[in-house]
């Protein structure tokens, strides 16, 4: 985003705020004056001029119109679809305020004497600091949108595309996925793909809110609006426009909070009844008063009746702290956003802040995903470069990331590869094809299985290899073991400190991978984790996830794939999932590292702490403004609270529920 157009927002947003406060003003002179004025006798008694107080009451009707139509226009929004909110109570009490002193001044005769005051100071009063809170809940939300502007601000206008070996300037929306692009030190990343050539470092602390500096190499992924520093590279386009990571983040903070959670807690019930409810004490206080009024000792039950039902609506609009939830939502939307993390659903952040056991995959996950060969053992008679030539050549139609490291290995060897035959990828275990009469299987000990072939010969190097965590892969001919290649997947840095998190936080960690079980095992070790499900066929990995849900057990999965991600309660991509994942994902993250799965579930946890704070604080101004208002305590102690402090008390319980659902305690992200 230029200059221009985000000062323009910017200025918007100001006027929009001066809007709120010249209508409290407007409502605040008017009331207060005309309380005043009528305080020290200025202005006529409405026995004496009914004249002077119809003006007023018009006079108020203006005010009403101009500092409250908006509460009208969204009571009858919110009336339309059967709902009620603060607003249907504001607008309640003023228009019955209203009705009622413009019945007296036209027919003051109905009324008994005593019970004559008119209230369109309190009207105006009302009108006057509910705006005044909306003035502030206006402000407080428009902090929320500087990540957008700052997110926006790290999309660049041009990039540098190689297009039949020349390199040419182009609009970053003309790129397409798969094409080349060159990055020169200094620039910003324009869409996210991955690197093919050259090493770098890059900043993504602009993304992920924490210093970040990383290097890169051909294989790694680079996202959309973090900086190259050191090195000239060149990557390939992946996710353009608007699936980019940071176009992802910034639609979702730009969708109005505005979506209707189900109605499942204790929370949401008392919020969906809440207005209703309140009416109903309102109505309630009014009939009880006018009734019993006078066994009270009171002298003008109507005027006591008429106030306290008003007070009754007035003091509670805070507490139709329908507004709190959606603040704080989107305060932690925000700060997650900042940290790189993005929340698809609003609803997400309850859900992660209930689980319970979090699965994860091992390969890209724990792991970095990036296998090396480590090993190569022969059988008899074999020499390596045969058994290599055969796996890789095999491999090369495969995608596995085992496959992929295999054919590197070979190619930088610089052996030549067969063409093959009737490739046939076999899932979860290996694949196998035919270099000319013979067939070749590459995979795991279940397809040695399955096709018959002995491994019982290295049974020692295997051994050997697992629990060092490497995986051993069989390359077998016409059933004849040639050997087998060991590969290791390393760890990645703060896999350990991340799992570390997640147990102290009382979560169960559970690694799920299709690698056989001692190797699986070994990783799992390493860092921290007891429970391991190994191995799992792709297609058995949902039940295991379901299975996990039937004993009650609120699940999040990290994991590169789809099913699994959807099967979750809820589902993390980590910035290296393919685009599928991303899509399926209920929690994109920026970074490639489970730390960011524990800063998310941190984040959510305080989140809906601070909720929860901010309804039992509305809870009990309610349970105490009610019933004062309501003039309980009336026939106790004589005392009635007037409707102006009614106000005030009002006014204050919002400033302070606001303030508490806006101010999201920082969340640690550092480890350990
Ligand atoms: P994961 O994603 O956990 O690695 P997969 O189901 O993708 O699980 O693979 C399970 C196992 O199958 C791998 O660990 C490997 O032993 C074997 N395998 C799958 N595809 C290949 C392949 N192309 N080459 C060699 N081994 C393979
Ligand atoms: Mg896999």
């Amino acid at each position: 985003m230029n200059e221009t157009s985000s000062s323009f927002i910017s200025d918007n947003k100001q006027l929009q705020f001066k809007k709120f406060i010249t209508k409290s003003l407007v409502a605040g002179v008017f009331g207060f004056g005309l309380m005043i004025s009528a305080g020290v006798g200025v202005i006529p008694e409405i026995t004496e001029n009914s004249n002077f107080w119809f003006t007023v009451g018009l006079l108020t009707s203006f005010v009403m119109w101009f500092s409250a139509r908006e509460f009208f226009i969204r009571a009858w929004i919110a009336l339309k679809r059967h709902d009620t909110t603060g607003d249907t109570l504001i607008v309640v009490a003023i228009v019955g305020a209203w009705l009622y002193s413009m019945f007296v001044v036209f027919l003051p005769s109905f009324i008994p004497p005593l019970a004559q005051p008119v209230y369109f100071d309190m009207v105006a009063i009302i009108i006057c600091l509910v705006n005044l809170v909306l003035a502030f809940e206006f402000h407080v939300n428009n902090k929320v949108s500087h990540a957008i502007e700052r997110l926006t601000g790290l999309q660049t206008k041009t990039a540098v595309v190689i297009r039949e070996g020349i390199a040419t300037q182009v609009s970053t929306q003309d790129i397409a996925i798969g094409e080349t692009l060159r990055v020169v030190p200094g620039e910003i990343i324009a869409v996210d793909g991955e690197i093919v050539e050259g090493e770098t470092t890059i900043d993504e602390s602009m993304l992920i809110g924490e210093s970040s500096l990383e290097k890169k190499s051909p294989g790694d992924t680079v996202i959309a609006g973090s900086i190259n520093k050191t090195e000239s590279f060149l990557f390939i386009s992946r996710r353009i426009a608007k699936d980019t990571l940071l176009s992802q983040i910034i639609a979702m903070l730009r969708r109005p909070q505005s979506s209707k959670p189900a109605v499942s807690s204790l929370v949401d019930k008392t919020v969906v009844f809440f207005v209703p409810g309140v009416m109903i004490i309102s109505l309630i206080t009014f009939v009880l008063w006018a009734s019993l009024g006078i066994t009270f000792g009171v002298n003008e039950p109507m005027s006591y009746a008429i106030v306290s039902a008003l007070t009754v609506l007035v003091i509670a609009y805070p507490g139709a702290f329908k507004q709190a939830l959606p603040i704080a939502n989107s305060v932690a939307i925000d700060r997650a956003a900042n940290s790189g993390i993005l929340f698809r659903h609003v609803e997400t952040l309850q859900e992660t802040s209930k689980l319970d056991l979090i699965v994860l995959d091992k390969t890209g996950t724990i792991t970095q995903g990036k296998p090396d060969v480590v090993a190569v053992h022969t059988a008899e008679n074999i020499d390596v470069t045969e058994l290599l030539q055969a796996a890789a050549s095999v491999n090369v139609q495969s995608e596995h990331p085992l496959a992929r490291a295999i054919v590197l290995n070979a190619k930088e060897q610089d052996i030549a590869l067969n063409e093959i035959a009737q490739f046939n990828a076999i899932s979860g275990k290996g694949v196998s094809a035919y270099i000319g009469e013979n067939i070749i299987s590459v995979g795991n000990d279940m397809l040695m299985k399955d096709q018959c072939v002995d491994i019982e010969q290295f049974a020692e190097s295997i051994e050997t290899l697992t629990t060092n965590g490497v995986t051993p892969v069989y390359v077998a001919r016409n059933k004849q073991l040639l050997g087998i290649i060991g590969l290791a997947d390393p760890i990645k840095a703060d896999s350990k400190a991340a799992v570390h998190r997640f147990i102290r936080k009382g979560l169960l960690v559970v690694m799920l991978s299709g690698d056989n079980k001692d190797t699986t095992h070994a990783i799992a070790t390493q860092v921290g984790i007891t429970q391991v499900i190994a191995p799992v066929l792709p297609e058995h990995k949902v039940e295991h996830i379901e299975k996990l849900k039937r004993d009650g057990l609120a699940v999040a999965v990290v994991s590169n794939d789809v099913p699994a991600l959807v099967s979750a309660q809820v589902g993390f991509a980590l910035a290296s999932a393919s685009e599928q994942a991303f899509e399926s994902a209920d929690i994109n993250l920026m970074r490639g590292s489970l730390c960011g799965v524990a800063d998310a579930i941190d984040l959510s946890c305080i989140t809906s702490d601070n909720i929860r704070k901010t309804m039992l604080a509305a809870f009990i101004y309610n349970s105490i403004g009610l019933p004062l208002a309501a003039g309980i305590f009336y026939p106790l102690l004589g005392v009635l609270l007037p409707p102006i402090y009614a106000g005030i008390a009002m006014a204050l319980a919002s400033f302070i529920i606001i303030n508490h659902a806006n101010r999201l305690p920082a969340f640690k992200q550092a480890d350990g």
